[in-house]
């Protein structure tokens, strides 16, 4: 069956009295914007153009920060990384880590990182990655190899060079659920379940059919702009427009140790290659990482030599690590904008900065392609100026300097008044205050995810279960 959605009829259908009204504008019938795609860079999208007063709905095929962005490392880069090879990347990277701390600091730990020379090769690239901070504006500070031993008891005593730089740990659940609901506030609506399977044009207006994956028949959606935010699957979801984009998925795998060895990221001091990296996550350390490109995205799974790769790779840093065992290992897919054809070079050297396509036809879809979760905030906001431009909105982007809510996510829920939840609401009431407060602000904000989605999903009309 298809269900062809005015949204004017299901604006009476649902009573917008939450915080930001939901889906602001209904009423009038077409949606400014679609963003295809509930990744972080979807979600930022949804609330940058919700925040230019624009009537928005972000669309997913799955849940909201179920894919990429819900399995990266953790690290809210300080763009030490990226210095030499990605400079452009490494910029966005320590402003995008300063704009992160000031609006969403209660989902980043500021743990600071280590760059760890082990060898003389390791030696030799100090000169040249102490260049490339300076030349970008990185601060760095080299610490005395005793120090940094005081400073993490697990380093490798063997360690010849120790650097700081101000690398801290993004929790990714925290900062998805975080972003959609501020867009939620602001008005956008964050639809759950819906697969983009068809965007074709229509006068004026692009039409976007979508698979309820939830109910199984079809809806289709107004629009004036449609922008592909879906990441690894951005190719694909240009070809459903009839169009091309060039998207490099590259998948990568990090295991995942049940114990924190250390206070900061730990970093090996070389040019960015395999495992060179372990991420203190909450109470686990996080091993990475892999890079090769893959055709098949919906099959991407660790392998065994992975793990026992990664884990030799960190030990060499931190040796405690061998002897921790496995908790858990997973892989996912980085959206990079594809350079050259020698694959197993283009995963590593592939700059981590992005694409906006603005498309001739149809007229009124764009694509992005790249970013990094550290980035996507500017991602957003750049595409965000490119669609009000085309929309004439002249309104500038604000998220930058806008706190995100989420803050307290025990607080959040009882303000969402019309979530089906008061027993939810109490068990987690429960929770607040005791013993266990900070280790269930993860069911808050599950909590939240679903109220937020729920309440998009009914607001059009659309069920829930
Ligand atoms: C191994 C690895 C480690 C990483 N580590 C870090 C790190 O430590 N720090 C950092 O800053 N970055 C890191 N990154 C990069 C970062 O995670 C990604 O750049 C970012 O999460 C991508 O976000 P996205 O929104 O573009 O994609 P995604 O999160 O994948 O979102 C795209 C969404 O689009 C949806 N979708 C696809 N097709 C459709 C359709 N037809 N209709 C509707 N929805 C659709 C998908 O279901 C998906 O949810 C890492 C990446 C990898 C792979």
């Amino acid at each position: 069956m298809l269900v062809f959605v005015r949204a004017s009829v299901l604006y009476r259908a649902s009573s917008p009295s939450q915080p930001g009204e939901w889906g602001r504008g209904l009423a009038s019938g077409v949606f400014d914007a679609l963003v295809i795609g509930g990744g972080i860079i979807g979600l930022w999208t949804g609330l940058d153009l919700a925040m230019r007063g624009l009537r928005v709905a972000v669309l997913e095929r799955g849940v909201i920060g179920g894919e990429t962005s819900g399995k990266f490392h953790g690290l809210l880069h300080s763009g030490a990384r990226y210095a030499v090879r990605d400079p452009v990347s490494a910029s966005e990277c320590i402003s995008e880590n300063r704009v992160l701390s000031r609006i969403a600091s209660h989902a980043i730990e500021d743990t600071g990182g280590y760059f760890v020379a082990l060898t003389r090769e390791d030696e030799e690239y100090y000169e040249e990655l102490s260049k490339a901070l300076r030349r970008i504006g990185i601060p760095f500070r080299e610490v005395p190899v005793e120090e940094a031993r005081r400073e993490e008891p697990e380093l490798n005593p063997g360690a010849r060079i120790v650097i700081e730089v101000p690398d801290k740990v993004v929790y990714g659940r925290d900062m998805v659920v975080s972003v959609a609901l501020t867009a939620f506030r602001e008005g956008a609506l964050v639809l759950e379940h819906l697969e983009a399977m068809e965007i074709r044009s229509a006068g004026e207006e692009l039409v976007v059919r979508l698979q309820d994956r939830l109910r199984g028949d079809s809806v289709e959606l107004r629009a004036r702009a449609v922008i592909n935010a879906a990441g690894p699957w951005a190719g694909e979801v240009a070809k459903r427009a009839g169009v091309r984009a060039e998207v490099m998925p590259t998948a990568g795998t990090m295991v995942v140790y049940p114990r924190r060895l250390t206070r900061r990221v730990i970093n090996r001091m070389r040019p960015p290659s395999d495992g060179d990296i372990v991420v203190p996550y909450g109470s686990s350390s996080i091993a990475g990482t892999t890079a090769f490109i893959v055709e098949d995205l919906e099959n991407v799974e660790p392998v065994e030599e992975e793990i026992e790769f990664l884990t030799r790779e960190a030990a060499a840093m931190l040796p405690r690590i061998a002897e921790l065992p496995v908790a858990r290992a997973y892989t996912s897919i980085r959206p990079l904008i594809r350079i050259g054809s020698e694959p197993e070079k283009a995963g590593r050297e592939a700059t981590r900065s992005f694409q906006v396509i603005a498309h001739s036809e149809p007229r009124g879809f764009f694509t992005v392609v790249g970013g990094k979760f550290t980035t996507a905030r500017l991602v957003a906001e750049k595409l965000g100026d490119t669609v009000a431009k085309y929309l004439g909105v002249g309104k500038r982007s604000r998220t930058s300097e806008t706190p995100l809510a989420g803050q307290d996510p025990y607080q959040e829920l009882r303000e969402l008044k019309n979530i089906d939840g008061a027993l939810l609401q109490r068990v987690l009431d429960s929770i607040r205050g005791g013993m266990d407060e900070e280790r269930g602000r993860l069911a808050a904000y599950a909590a939240l995810h679903y109220a937020v989605t729920a309440m998009s999903r009914k607001a059009l009309g659309l069920p829930t279960a």
